[in-house]
Formats: C-alpha cells, sequence, structure tokens
C-alpha cells in the first residue's frame, strides 16, 4: 500500500484505487508525510515541459 503514494500523487490512480489509498493516507503518517513531498514533483515536471529552454535558468 505504501508504495501507492506516488501514483496517488501523479494522480494516475483510478476511482477505486484513489479511495482506497486515501482510506490508508487516513491513519498512516508516513505515507502523509511522503505525499506531501511528492506533492510538489509534478508541479516541477510541469515547469519542465512548459518551458525545456530555461529549465537552466530558474535558479
Ligand atoms: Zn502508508
Amino acid at each position: 500500500m505504501h508504495e501507492e503514494v506516488a501514483a496517488y500523487a501523479l494522480g494516475v490512480l483510478d476511482d477505486e484505487e484513489n479511495e482506497a489509498f486515501e482510506r490508508h493516507l487516513d491513519t498512516c503518517q508516513r505515507c502523509q508525510a511522503e505525499l506531501k513531498e511528492l506533492a510538489e514533483v509534478p508541479e516541477q515536471l510541469d515547469d519542465l515541459k512548459h518551458s525545456p529552454t530555461t529549465a537552466e535558468e530558474s535558479r
């Protein structure tokens, strides 16, 4: 179950898996902490996708 936190963060789970994981998330501090970190990744990937040529300059 813990492994699904990445898929959940990326939004690739189907409805059933999503609900099942959210139920797990409710009781699992480990996944809550991991989700917090992973939540930032899609945004970063999105950023790279939209501006591939400026990725180096973003810092
Ligand atoms: Zn967990």
